[in-house]
């Protein structure tokens, strides 16, 4: 009897280019993707325009059973300077939505969430005031529970959509992410945060685009300004402060190659420009280190810490 020779695998960027809907760049540099200016290149970069396109993609991942990323803005995250292996993925495209119906808000994930925050200001459609000022994609944001001047995301979402990791679409409430500080139980499961609802209220548009301005240069009197960096580096421990904690351990400016722990600010570290994710790391060690020492307090990092950084951090414990 005849037998069918078996397929050879196809090659994953072919897998990829096939896709409709999805645009892919081979080893595209992570450091343009990140607010920290620090990274080496992803193996394959895929921008995701549609819902089919991810499921697709999702798919090929599975297939071919590569390690998959998908980032946001970039804003919270630290790459191996050797890059990422695998697929790092952006939403764009259908991802970009923004649909009103009254005080409910439905965004899509890809969106920027300062900017939405500041269109829906103006338009007299308040609560998110507080967390306009920082860079954020939506679903970057629903991941982390991002807050800011004590409103946290989960304060005004009503509910998400999701795609896991095997192509599953669910939709979840707010409370069903367990939102805590800074995470959710989303953290390192895969899934995708492919829209938010937000439930907002009728308020006075000048007084809420007064308010983010305000907040905005308060902000800015404590962070370091026009430098890359990634925000902060730690969560604050509770009832303290992470930058309190390693300005009295006298860290404040100490530079490792170019990344250097800001003199303004105890837990921000800035790229003072072409440092390396190792110089970070050092850095954040030192920083663990003297705050365990001096006040038996241990340090857990806010910023992401991707690929094998997240190993090294774990394994220098
Ligand atoms: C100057 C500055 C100030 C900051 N201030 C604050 C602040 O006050 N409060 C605060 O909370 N944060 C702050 N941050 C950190 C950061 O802006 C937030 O954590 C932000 O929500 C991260 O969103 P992102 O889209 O950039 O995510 P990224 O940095 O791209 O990704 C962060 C994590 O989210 C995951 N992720 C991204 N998109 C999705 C998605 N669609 N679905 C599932 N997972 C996803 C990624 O896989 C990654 O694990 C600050 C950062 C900077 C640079």
């Amino acid at each position: 009897m005849p037998t069918t020779p078996p397929r050879a695998p196809r090659a994953p960027i072919d897998a990829l280019a096939d896709i409709a809907g999805l645009e892919v760049r081979p080893r595209e540099v992570l450091a343009r993707h990140s607010t920290f200016r620090i990274g080496g290149p992803a193996e394959w970069f895929a921008l995701v325009k549609t819902a089919a396109a991810l499921g697709r993609l999702l798919a090929v991942v599975r297939e071919l059973d590569v390690p998959f990323l998908i980032l946001g803005l970039g804003s919270n995250i630290l790459f191996p300077d050797d890059g990422l292996p695998g697929v790092v993925a952006r939403l764009g495209g259908d991802f970009g939505r923004l649909e009103i119906a009254g005080t409910r808000v439905t965004a899509g994930a890809a969106l920027s969430l300062p900017q939405v925050a500041r269109n829906l200001a103006a338009r007299g459609l308040v609560g998110l005031e507080a967390l306009a000022g920082f860079p954020s994609t939506v679903g970057g944001a629903v991941y982390m529970n991002a807050g800011c001047y004590g409103t946290e995301i989960r304060d005004v979402l009503a509910s998400a959509a999701l795609v896991d990791p095997d192509g599953r679409q669910r939709r979840v409430t707010a409370d069903e992410l367990e939102p805590g500080y800074r995470e959710t139980n989303l953290r390192d499961t895969g899934t995708i945060v492919v829209e938010a609802v937000f439930e907002l209220r009728r308020g006075d548009a000048a007084a809420a685009l007064a308010r983010i301005d305000e907040l905005n240069r308060k902000r800015w009197q404590s962070l370091p300004a026009g430098v890359a960096n990634a925000g902060s580096i730690f969560r604050n421990p509770p009832g303290d402060y992470a930058g309190r904690l390693v300005d009295a351990c006298g860290l404040k400016g100490t530079a490792r190659g170019a990344a250097r722990i800001s003199a303004r600010h105890g837990n921000v570290i800035v790229n003072e420009g072409g440092a390396r994710a190792g110089d970070v790391l050092a850095l954040m060690l030192e920083m663990r280190r003297a705050v365990r020492e001096r006040f038996a307090v241990e340090l857990v990092p806010e910023v992401v810490l991707a690929g094998e950084l997240g190993h090294r951090w774990r394994a220098a414990a």
